[in-house]
């Protein structure tokens, strides 16, 4: 039989074991809120250029059909210009004429303005593809990392809570709840003797304790600094006895 230091010790280590698993897996869906929130941001973003861009094609496929349109009536006002009977209709001729010519300019000068303001939004449309991309492809990669973990997890996690009641059994009631009130205190309840020191807070520890630690197998001491309960130097549990 096994001493009961050696039992707290094991039950130290599938606890500890325990409570990383438990972190891992506690922190991933808020790593998945995250995530989404991301790429709903970004959707946005991209929402909202596709629709700016989609106004600006709106804008030149009219503008062009206006530039046509005033091209036309120019060209009806010159070929009306030969057939004035005086000065003052070709004055007003010429007048609209200049007139439309204008407005053709502005519109023309708007249309690059707006070409060049197109181009560059396809620009940001493409990195905000690709950011969008990233971004599904970061919250894919959680999904992916809990579903691995997920069964994983719940092998580890049952194979450890049936070792942990295993080992529960064995130790003393007493001992069980000196060991639970550490707990609340640390989370390594139990550590090992290290260089003549507590290895929870590393305080040195009198040999004389050392002696009675290493020859009162079946005895609980507690570090006199942490209050963590000290584990002899060679009861060291390998991964393996709670794998
Ligand atoms: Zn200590």
């Amino acid at each position: 039989m096994e001493s009961h230091i050696y039992n707290i010790a094991l039950l130290a280590a599938i606890d500890e074991r325990l409570d990383e698993l438990i972190e891992d897996y506690g922190d991933l869906p808020e790593q998945i809120k995250k995530k989404e929130a991301k790429l709903n941001d970004k959707k946005l973003l991209l929402n909202e250029t596709e629709m700016i861009v989609e106004e600006i094609r709106d804008f030149i496929k009219k503008a062009k059909r206006t530039l046509v349109e005033l091209k036309d009536k120019e060209d009806k006002l010159t070929q009306q210009q030969f057939k004035v009977r005086n000065n003052k209709e070709f004055d007003a001729i010429t007048n609209e004429i200049n007139h439309l010519k204008t407005e053709h300019e502005k519109l023309a000068d708007r249309m690059r303005t707006e070409g060049i303001k197109e181009e560059n939004l396809l620009n940001i449309l493409n990195q905000q593809t690709a950011e969008l991309d990233e971004a599904q492809k970061e919250l894919d990669d959680k999904f992916e990392e809990v579903q691995r973990l997920a069964g994983d997890q719940d092998r580890e996690l049952s194979s450890l809570r049936e070792k942990r009641s295993t080992v529960l059994n064995t130790i003393p009631k007493k001992f069980i709840a000196d060991y639970e009130r550490v707990r609340i205190m640390h989370r390594d309840a139990a550590v090992l003797i290290r260089k003549n020191s507590c290895s929870g807070c590393f305080n040195a520890i009198p040999a004389q304790i050392i002696v009675e630690v290493r020859n009162n197998l079946n005895t609980l001491y507690f570090c006199e600094s942490c209050g963590r309960l000290l584990v002899p130097e060679d009861c060291v549990i390998e991964f393996e006895e709670i794998a």
